[in-house]
């Protein structure tokens, strides 16, 4: 199966951007996952066993569900853009990329349902064709289907405005058929997020148009770099305590990540933080701004000058 794996040209430009450590990765890697998938009793082997073990008592849970309208267009999420989501301290929106993918994406879901969490998985419609099972359980266990272009191009920018548009119309349908047995002429989810967001004035506006929003965030794993779980939990956690709060950025395709995830979720739990749950609908969302210094970081990388 061709995937995104191995072969994903945006983090490339990423990588290139970060300082993981990678000592050791192959062997804590390993270890990792057996560490991080032991602490809410799962395993690689087994985890499908969690889905029919009702949440734990003292699971994380969502604290509360934002319905939302991007109608005539929205941007946010601070590493790109100037406003984001006007979310409570310590309150975090989880997000996952580039999936559903086998094994990883399953495991994700695993985790998410033993912790009664629901996140918004922006999907790859090439993806979404080929795994419409794993899509169809998202839907099933409440999570938010999302969409990330159909092929996942390294840049927009560098195809015409036609090319894009067709390739994010694409995916919307393959990500609605899989999800829900058909499409409609726009996206039943009207959530989408760039590749590397490499937005264009062009397609912002035509998405706006058709009232799709546009979603960046506040913080990310850079799950993109390869290292161990234990490494990715550090990170992550770290980060988030210097944001605060915001719309979280993983990618459900990477085993680390799949393999931290009942540690980061405990992590959060311990620490009285709160999963808010995006769906569509509802009013405009309530935005805060940057501050006056504020610059876009993922402009910057896209350009080359980190
Ligand atoms: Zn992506």
């Amino acid at each position: 199966m061709k995937t995104t794996q191995g072969r994903l040209p945006s983090w490339y430009f990423f990588v290139r951007h970060e300082r993981a450590s990678r000592s050791g990765h192959r062997l804590l890697a390993r270890r990792g996952i057996l560490l991080g998938a032991g602490a809410v009793g799962l395993s690689l082997a087994g985890p499908r066993a969690a889905l029919s073990a009702p949440c734990a008592t003292d699971a994380l849970g969502v604290c509360r569900t934002l319905a939302l309208d991007p109608s005539g267009g929205l941007k946010i999420g601070l590493k790109t853009y100037a406003e984001t989501l006007a979310l409570n301290d310590r309150e975090l929106v989880l997000t996952f990329d580039d999936g559903p993918l086998g094994a990883p994406t399953s495991m994700v879901l695993d985790v998410l349902a033993a912790e009664c969490v629901k996140a918004t998985f922006f999907l790859i419609g090439r993806n979404a064709a080929a795994n419409p099972g794993l899509v169809r359980r998202m839907v099933a266990e409440g999570h938010t289907i999302a969409h990330h272009s159909w092929s996942h191009p390294w840049t927009f920018r560098q195809r015409s405005f036609e090319a894009g548009k067709a390739d994010i119309l694409k995916g919307f349908r393959a990500v609605d058929e899989a999800a829900f047995g058909e499409a409609g002429a726009g996206p039943r989810v009207p959530f989408f997020r760039y590749p590397g967001f490499a937005d264009t004035p062009e397609l912002n506006a035509w998405l706006a148009g058709i009232d799709v929003g546009i979603f960046g965030c506040d913080v990310w794993a850079s799950d993109w770099v390869h290292m161990s779980p234990e490494a990715q939990f550090s990170l992550v956690m770290g980060r988030i305590r210097q944001v605060g709060r915001g719309i979280a950025l993983f990618h459900d395709v990477r085993p680390q990540t799949a393999a931290m995830l009942p540690r980061f979720l405990r992590g959060l739990k311990a620490e009285g933080w709160k999963v808010v749950h995006l769906v569509p609908g509802g009013p405009r969302p309530v935005l805060i701004g940057a501050g006056p210094r504020w610059r876009s970081q993922t402009e910057r990388i896209i350009a080359g000058r980190g």
